[in-house]
């Protein structure tokens, strides 16, 4: 945790990613309406780009070199990265993980995720995968709250990790971590699901980082598949990663990527997102 270089941004520039980020949570809205069994991880993906590219920005993903779509989509004991195909068919009480972004003409990102479990299998196991991805889900509001009032970042992280270990014996990954966006998808800083030795740096007005915790219901282990792409966890056991895009503006936060700015999600805490106005 050397130094990093943080670029602030301003309120107009925050509102420009606005835009981004509310791409970014339509194309998200409408690959999660489209979930059902028998629909294939390349059919989510192609909805997630229609929606981007019918709302005049570009899939952030496709620009990563290497990747050649628009979401990636990890399927149970997969955690981040799957690569979208074609025979990759969901199966009902399927645990998915979708992650997406969007570049907006103007050049600036978004970038989400959430997990969701395929509607109509076995209930003792859709009970356990639920679980794991609300463990998740509230871990990630747990660190966006933290953030709102956060001194140093990795009071980000202590929020995370605490809010994991109170839900249940969870593993965190650690070597993927979430990350300033702006004009690139991934900036600095560096943003840990976990309590660092190191606070991190001075949170300032301007910050605007991607808070993904990556969960798993077993050891947090993961390895690289031979697709050189897609963590899975070494044990088999199943995972979920949820992802928000924040800001801290002049104002107050606010979740760039959700499009009710986090009203919902920060209210269990006391915090109250704060909208720009154009
Ligand atoms: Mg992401
Ligand atoms: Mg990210």
């Amino acid at each position: 945790m050397g130094r990093e270089k943080i670029s602030l941004k301003t309120d107009a520039e925050i509102l420009l990613m606005r835009e981004a980020g509310l791409i970014t949570a339509k194309a998200l809205a409408a690959v999660k309406a489209a979930i059902v069994p028998g629909i294939s991880t390349l059919e989510l993906d192609a909805i997630a780009e229609k929606t981007i590219i019918d709302l005049s920005a570009k899939s952030n993903f496709k620009l990563v070199a290497g990747y050649h779509h628009t979401v990636c989509a990890s399927i149970n004991d997969e955690v981040v990265h799957g690569i979208p195909s074609k025979d990759r068919i969901l199966a009902a009480g399927d645990l998915i993980s979708i992650d997406c972004g969007a570049i907006t003409p103007a050049g600036w990102n978004g970038d989400a995720a959430f997990s969701y479990l395929v509607p109509g299998g076995d209930v003792a196991i859709s009970a356990k995968r639920q679980a794991l991805s609300d463990a998740c889900e509230s871990s990630l509001w747990a660190g966006i709250a933290a953030l709102a009032s956060a001194v140093r970042l990795n009071e980000v992280g202590r929020a995370v990790e605490k809010s994991v270990r109170n839900s249940g014996r969870y593993g965190i990954l650690q070597d993927y971590i979430g990350h300033g966006v702006g004009r690139s998808m991934h900036e600095d800083p560096a943003v840990f699901n976990y309590q660092t030795r190191d606070l991190g740096p001075v949170v300032e007005t301007g910050l605007v980082i991607a808070i993904e915790p990556m969960i798993t219901a077993g050891s947090e282990k993961v390895q690289i598949l031979a697709d050189e792409w897609t963590i899975s966890t070494k044990d088999g056991q199943d995972a979920s990663h949820w992802e928000h895009t924040v800001a801290l503006h002049s104002g107050g936060i606010w979740v760039l990527t959700a499009e009710d700015g986090g009203e919902a999600g920060l209210a269990k805490y006391g915090v109250k997102p704060v909208p720009l106005n154009p």
